[in-house]
C-alpha cells in the first residue's frame, strides 16, 4: 500500500465518515461542509476519493436501481483509519497529560519543579517561576 497522507480536515474527515458508514460522494459532500462550516467543493473530494481507491483503502458498491454509487472502506481501510483514530487518540491523551508552569504557562515537558505553596503542590517549570509565582 502506498503511503497516504492526510494533511488536512477534510481527508481526516473522510475516512471518519466513510469508517462509520459508507455514503456517496454526495452525501459525504454534504457531512463534510457540515463538521467544517466551509463549502466543500467535489474537487476537494473526488481526487482524493479516487486515490484511495487506487490504493484499496476504499472500494465502490452500486445501490439500488438507480445505480446510486457508495463508497465503502476496504478491510485494509478499516484497519488504516483505525491507526490513524488511535493516533489522534494518543496525541490527545498526550496532551492532556502535559503539565503546565502555573507561573509563566509553558510546557513542562522535561519534568517540573514542584513546590507547596500554601496547602497545594504547584508545579513550575523552574524555581524562579516558583518565586516569581510567592511575590
Ligand atoms: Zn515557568
Amino acid at each position: 500500500m502506498k503511503k497516504i497522507k492526510i494533511i488536512n480536515l477534510v481527508k481526516f474527515y473522510t475516512l471518519l465518515f466513510l469508517y462509520k458508514q459508507p455514503m456517496c460522494g454526495y452525501e459525504l459532500i454534504k457531512q463534510l461542509e457540515k463538521c467544517t462550516g466551509k463549502k466543500i467543493s467535489a474537487s476537494h473530494v473526488y481526487p482524493f476519493l479516487s486515490l484511495l481507491k487506487k490504493n484499496k483503502i476504499i472500494l465502490i458498491k452500486k445501490k439500488g436501481e438507480r445505480g446510486k454509487k457508495d463508497y465503502a472502506l476496504t478491510k485494509e481501510g478499516r484497519y488504516f483509519t483505525k491507526r490513524l483514530i488511535d493516533k489522534f487518540a494518543q496525541l490527545i491523551e498526550f496532551d492532556k497529560k502535559i503539565k503546565i508552569c502555573v507561573s509563566c504557562g509553558c510546557k513542562l515537558l522535561n519534568g517540573e519543579y514542584k513546590e507547596k505553596i500554601g496547602n497545594k503542590i504547584l508545579c513550575f517549570c523552574c524555581k524562579y517561576c516558583a518565586k516569581n509565582y510567592r511575590h
